[in-house]
């Protein structure tokens, strides 16, 4: 089929939920994708911080290709050999015990949610303090579009619809400590923080509030949960993004790139408060199946390897001051943000017609918040890369209408 009778029988047969760009996807390879007419884009937006190692790496491929001919599935009824390693692995990168493994990110964002109702339950029952069910979030945050992680989904117009959601939720203002303080009591069962917000475009908790909320939560024995789905697994050029700060989390959530493109979730904690959790409480059918455990603790070697992540970090600095200098030239660009490879340049306009100009010009990229062009690269990327795509930007980003009228006053005055 051609892309205009896949587009046509979509349009027909999908549940409308997405707006996708005009790119029938057949092949990847490094840095780059590859369309049904050939056309390569450079791509900048990763699958969703998914694509982690770019396409076609040789190692995951060949992990994939080995697996896939012993065992796809067993379930979790049955024991196989990659979750008891992986697990090993990532509790002892995030500093915690215990490990649950699921398939998204918004699963192991209700199992968080579902783990600190029970660890409060269990911890309060002979006190009689039942109504500590209270989870608090952040605005502008996002969680995923469960019941669960959607009730601690900042934006309205993912909730709205569907009320009533899971009660018990409550937002705190951004970065606001004293509201914070205000919004904590003994009722909150947890507080869960993206430590960098990524949908709501690529904008950083701050430390003081990050460090008010691990110690409130401290103080009362509530969990302190970090959702680094996005932001963990190296995207910082550090293992999990909470690290830049010294905090421990008492629970770890991580997703999109850990198995290095196949559907792979974790939900870390300490032990204690795992032991909440017994069994038939909370399972998945799919989750933490042999091949992508395999494919994952292929990923976490590759990245950890010497010398990964600092390069993740130093092509995040070149970036960003590549985005600044742009930024200096041009009005448009409102602020550029982020840490290693989750960056962002936020805009005076909207972004749409960015994105689609970048993509006639061969790059893939992303606009969230209407006006936040994010980059989500693969981690791989390298300076040579960067260069191309600034110097691509530049004439898309000059011809925005905000940068012509500015140049017609100039004319004027
Ligand atoms: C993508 C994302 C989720 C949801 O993950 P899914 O795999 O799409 O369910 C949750 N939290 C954050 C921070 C995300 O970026």
């Amino acid at each position: 089929m051609t892309f205009e009778e896949i587009a046509e029988l979509e349009k027909k047969t999908l549940v409308p939920t997405y707006d996708r760009l005009p790119i029938l996807a057949v092949r990847g390879e490094g840095c780059y994708l590859y369309d049904d007419r050939g056309k390569r884009y450079l791509d900048f937006l990763g699958g969703l911080a998914v694509n982690a190692l770019g396409y076609g790496h040789p190692e995951v491929l060949a992990a994939l290709r080995d697996e896939s001919e012993s065992l796809l599935h067993v379930s979790n009824l049955l024991y196989h050999r990659y979750q008891a390693p992986l697990a090993q692995k990532l509790a002892s990168l995030s500093g915690l015990d215990r490990v649950f493994f699921a398939n998204s990110g918004t699963e192991v964002t209700d199992g968080a949610m579902k783990l600190a109702r029970a660890y409060a339950r269990q911890q309060h029952a002979s006190s009689g303090s039942f109504d500590r069910v209270e989870i608090l979030a952040v605005e502008n945050s996002f969680h995923g579009r469960t019941f669960g992680a959607l009730a601690a989904t900042w934006p309205e117009k993912y909730r709205r619809p569907f009320e009533p959601l899971v009660p018990g939720v409550r937002f705190v203002r951004l970065n606001d400590v004293s509201h914070l303080r205000d919004s904590f009591s003994p009722r909150v069962a947890a507080v869960l923080i993206e430590t960098i917000q990524g949908e709501g475009g690529v904008v950083p908790i701050g430390e003081e509030f990050l460090k008010a909320a691990q110690e409130l939560c401290r103080s009362t024995g509530a969990l302190f949960i970090a959702d680094e789905i996005q932001c963990g697994l190296g995207r910082t050029g550090r293992f999990f993004a909470f690290q830049k700060y010294g905090l421990r989390p008492d629970v770890v959530l991580v997703a999109k790139p850990l198995a290095a493109g196949l559907p792979l979730a974790a939900l870390m904690a300490r032990d204690a408060v795992a032991q909440a959790l017994s069994p038939g409480m909370h399972g998945t059918t799919f989750g933490g199946g042999p091949v992508q455990c395999r494919l994952a603790l292929k990923f976490l070697e590759i990245i950890e390897r010497p010398g990964f992540l600092d390069r993740v970090r130093e092509v995040g600095v070149y970036f960003r001051r590549q985005l600044e200098k742009l930024q200096g030239e041009l009005r448009v660009i409102r602020e550029v943000r982020g840490e290693g490879l989750m960056v962002a340049a936020e805009l005076a306009v909207p972004g749409k017609a960015v994105v689609q100009g970048a993509l006639e010009a061969g790059f893939l990229l992303n606009c969230t918040q209407e006006k936040v062009l994010r980059f989500l690269p693969p981690l791989i990327i390298e300076r040579h890369h960067v260069d191309q795509l600034i110097a691509a930007l530049r004439p898309i980003l000059a011809a925005l209408p905000l940068e012509q009228k500015e140049e017609k006053k100039e004319v004027h005055a």
